[in-house]
């Protein structure tokens, strides 16, 4: 059987719309909550951000299903993450803490913990209640990322891992395939069996954090599995899905997924980050020197939730953030959380001017 895809159209936040797009999502997908009372919802919230800047699930969203839920019967709804940095303020910058009269907010950091298998002999130490509810709703945001490229419902699911536990696990999976399959396997043990992913206002360039743009991408996504809501995510912003490591080691083809609703044939042209379009050129690498993090005196702070995040300790602040260029591991944690788009990978120019004369002479 298919796996199937829903992709409705909404043009705005607008909660009558949303209340529909909605409805017509879980209709396309089939899905209904029977025998299901405790469901926790799990957005994307990567930081205190205001919903306008589109790095984060929109609370409206969350709100009318909320409502959804409540009406088909669900007798409780707990809404939980653990943000890159500072959960309980994001809680409150991004519009959840209004949402305590539908569902308890719960930060998973103060949450009670169970130990969950990754692979032989290694287990990874997540919030208990994943396992505790009837149903684990992943509610994504369409949004790039510098490291995996793209930030779905899979990568969504690494707000699940409490607090500085992401950063050491970033140590220890320092490559993006590598830590692509971490991911991989954390979806194995949470199996979300309802995703959504907000692209009502998505987010492309330098993604996920204050570095993207919001882009007007119109519809919302979603599906019984993250694996083929991702893929589909992928394609519609304009990215082939197997240049997606979190897609490829889903080991699904297209033809095993069948996409319905008034979105489905939307295609749209997400701008990528430079990680996407450098790693196309490979050989640039080795002919021209290697990127290196550097943030801008003019627009950085000195507020630290940088340095605070790298989980080599490559980050100073003397008095702006400086970079120890032979400690980094360009995991790019330092760019997706910093709340003043003043850090950045930079690439040798030279590098930068032939990819780009290379995308345009292949019409990339
Ligand atoms: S680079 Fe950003 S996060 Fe780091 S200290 Fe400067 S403003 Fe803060
Ligand atoms: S400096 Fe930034 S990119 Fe480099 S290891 Fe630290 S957080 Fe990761």
């Amino acid at each position: 059987m298919k796996e199937i895809v829903s992709i409705v159209k909404c043009i705005d936040y607008n909660p009558k719309r949303l209340k529909k797009a909605l409805e017509d999502s879980l209709k396309n997908i089939n899905f209904d909550f029977k025998k299901i009372n405790k469901v926790l919802i799990k957005p994307n919230l990567l930081g205190p951000h205001n919903p306008d800047q589109a790095v984060t699930t929109h609370p409206f969203l969350l709100e009318e299903l909320c409502k959804i839920l409540k009406k088909q019967g669900v007798k409780k709804i707990f809404i939980g993450d653990s943000s890159a940095h500072s959960t309980d303020l994001s809680f409150e910058k991004c519009g959840i803490n209004k949402l305590k009269k539908y569902a308890k907010i719960i930060n998973f950091e103060k949450e009670p913990k169970k130990l969950f298998s990754l692979e032989e002999n290694q287990k990874i130490s997540l919030p208990k209640i994943l396992s505790k509810v009837d149903l684990v709703i992943n509610f994504a945001k369409l949004k790039t990322h510098g490291l995996t490229h793209v930030t779905l419902c899979t990568k969504n699911l690494y707000g699940c891992v409490p607090g500085k536990l992401k950063e050491k696990l970033h140590k220890v999976y320092p490559g993006v395939k590598e830590f692509s399959t971490l991911l991989n396997r954390i979806e194995m043990q949470i199996k979300p069996k309802l995703c959504f992913i907000d692209g009502i206002i998505g987010l492309e360039g330098e993604g996920p954090g204050a570095s993207g743009i919001p882009i007007k991408s119109q519809i919302l996504i979603a599906g019984k599995d993250c694996g083929p809501v991702d893929i589909i995510a992928t394609e519609i912003m304009g990215f082939k899905p197997n240049s997606i490591y979190t897609n490829k080691n889903y080991n699904i083809k297209k033809s095993q997924i069948e996409t319905i609703g008034d979105g489905k044939d939307i295609r749209l042209k997400f701008k990528k980050p430079n990680t996407a379009m450098l790693t196309m050129f490979l050989w640039l690498n080795k002919l021209f020197p290697k990127s290196k993090i550097i943030a801008n005196p003019e627009k950085c702070i000195s507020c630290g939730i940088c340095v605070k995040k790298c989980p080599v300790q490559a980050l100073i602040l003397q008095p702006h953030a400086i970079c120890n260029h032979k400690t980094c591991i360009k995991c790019l944690c330092c760019v997706e959380v910093c709340p003043h788009d003043a850090i950045h990978l930079e690439e040798a120019k030279i590098k930068k001017l032939i990819s780009k004369m290379v995308l345009k002479i292949r019409k990339v």
